[in-house]
């Protein structure tokens, strides 16, 4: 059941068509793992802490700078040094008191994302590191574990979702680019709100998801480009000799 004080706070989630109390309470229960707390983590975790998402445990073994603030809006200037995942544990508990916030102060590695990963029910892949992305992918492949994927650099990005049986990152673009052929957003550059646009589609993605609420973004490759805002769905598929072996 909701609290009086959860009915009000969340009173424009439960006045949605097709959403309601029970919807509600589906993301009270809900665990959310968000890997990486920078521009699109921090986004993520917020809206989906104002969300009434019941634990949100956000993973990240890196430090606050000054560069990260242009994009990365869970952190302040006075965060400068500390923790990233303490920062923006701070800023979610601040806006909502009413959920569980879990804190992962290292990043993500063979060794550790297995048992991570299985811990929770949705993962937000809101990493900038292209072999810790197929790490995720690999994992939650094997896991039968939904997760919501997005990349991005300067004005442009990309995302979908992956649940069991649906195309997953090695479906769609094989394997890992070699190291050093691909630029990083510190490398090349990337506009902050476009990691906001994409950050805020993941957190709508495992709302949908806990809540079984419209359809996801799955077998298709969201992407935008912000120069022209032009979005585009392109339709992808299980491939049937993905190594990881994604079987309908
Ligand atoms: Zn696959």
């Amino acid at each position: 059941m909701l609290t009086g004080e959860e009915a009000l706070r969340y009173s424009r989630h439960i006045k949605l068509p097709s959403f309601g109390t029970e919807a509600q309470l589906k993301l009270k229960t809900a665990r959310v793992l968000i890997i990486g707390v920078g521009g699109l983590g921090s986004p993520a975790a917020l809206y989906l802490a104002a969300a009434g998402v019941g634990t949100i445990a956000l993973m990240d073994g890196d430090k606050v700078s000054l560069s990260n603030l242009q994009r990365q809006i869970a952190h302040f200037s006075s965060d400068l040094g500390k923790g990233k995942v303490l920062s923006a544990c701070e800023k979610l508990q601040a806006l909502n008191p009413l959920i569980r916030v879990e804190t992962i102060g290292e990043f993500l590695a063979p060794d550790n994302a297995e048992q991570i990963i299985n811990s929770y029910d949705f993962i937000i892949d809101a990493i900038d590191d292209i072999e810790a992305k197929f790490l995720i992918n690999d994992v939650c492949v094997k896991s039968g574990k939904p997760f919501s994927h997005a990349a991005l650099l300067q004005y442009e990005g990309h995302t979908f979702t992956y649940v069991p049986g649906s195309a997953c990152l090695r479906c769609i673009f094989g394997a890992p680019p070699p190291e050093g052929t691909v630029q990083t957003c510190s490398q090349a550059g990337v506009l902050g709100a476009v990691a906001g646009l994409l950050g805020t589609i993941q957190a709508a993605e495992a709302i949908k998801y806990f809540t079984s609420i419209g359809s996801l973004l799955t077998n298709q490759l969201l992407t935008v480009d912000a120069l022209t805002f032009s979005f585009s769905s392109i339709k992808v598929s299980p491939n049937p000799n993905c190594k990881h072996l994604c079987e309908l």
